[in-house]
């Protein structure tokens, strides 16, 4: 089997918002031969997004047809404010270009991959500490002191959910955090399961198992 012709992986990223998910998922697509999956959302674009980027912004009529179209492989409602979705055609566009897939979804939406994709790998993104994460939220400044209570608590919340996740990455420091997150990767991509084909016709060139 070729490397094309194996199966996709599919790789979940959750984490709280100011763990430094974002900047990790960058580097995790920066491995060969992955795709990040452009989720819908109803949340407004912020002014540095371009559609089609990372999201597809569309109205709440048009995410809720493509509900009931069965259009999502999973979706939820963030925050309890907005919607966001993967669509089904994110695995199939990766499946056809024979990649492996990246997930940025919450923990309620990684819990429904798993349940249709047992296979998928989670990895969760965890901040260092408390401390270290209201202080990077102040450092942003755009909050205020009532927004930075409820994103920490919101943190807590999420963190959480982390027990339903292979792997774990310690955000302590970046650099390292990105290393770490790329070794997922490759390591996932090393199972003997995935790699048995290409073995197997090693083998074979060696004469095969039974002489
Ligand atoms: P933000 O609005 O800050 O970009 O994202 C808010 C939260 O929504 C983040 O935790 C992000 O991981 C999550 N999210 C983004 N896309 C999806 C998606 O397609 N599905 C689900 N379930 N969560 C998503």
């Amino acid at each position: 089997m070729s490397e094309a012709q194996r199966e996709t992986l599919v790789f979940i990223v959750s984490g709280p918002s100011g763990s430094g998910k974002s900047t990790l998922v960058k580097k995790l697509i920066e491995v060969p031969d992955m795709l990040f999956s452009i989720s819908c959302t109803t949340r407004p674009p912020r002014p540095s997004e371009k559609p089609g980027e990372w999201y597809n912004f569309v109205s709440e009529e048009e995410f809720r047809r493509r509900i009931d179209a069965g259009g999502f492989l999973e979706y939820a409602c963030v925050f309890g404010h907005h919607f966001y979705g993967t669509p089904r055609e994110e695995l199939d566009r990766a499946r056809a270009a024979g990649k492996d897939l990246v997930l940025e979804i919450d923990v309620q939406g990684a819990a429904q991959v798993k349940q249709k994709l047992p296979k998928a790998i989670g990895i969760f993104i965890v901040p260092p500490s408390r401390e270290e994460l209201e202080r990077r939220l102040r450092e942003r400044g755009q909050d205020s002191d009532g927004e930075i209570e409820r994103r920490l608590e919101r943190a807590r919340q999420e963190m959480t959910g982390y027990r339903q996740y292979e792997y774990t990455v310690v955000n302590d420091n970046l650099e390292e955090a990105g290393r770490r997150i790329q070794a997922v990767a490759v390591a996932a991509r090393l199972s003997t399961a995935r790699n048995q084909a290409r073995v197997e016709e090693i083998l074979a060139s060696f004469g095969g198992t039974d002489r």
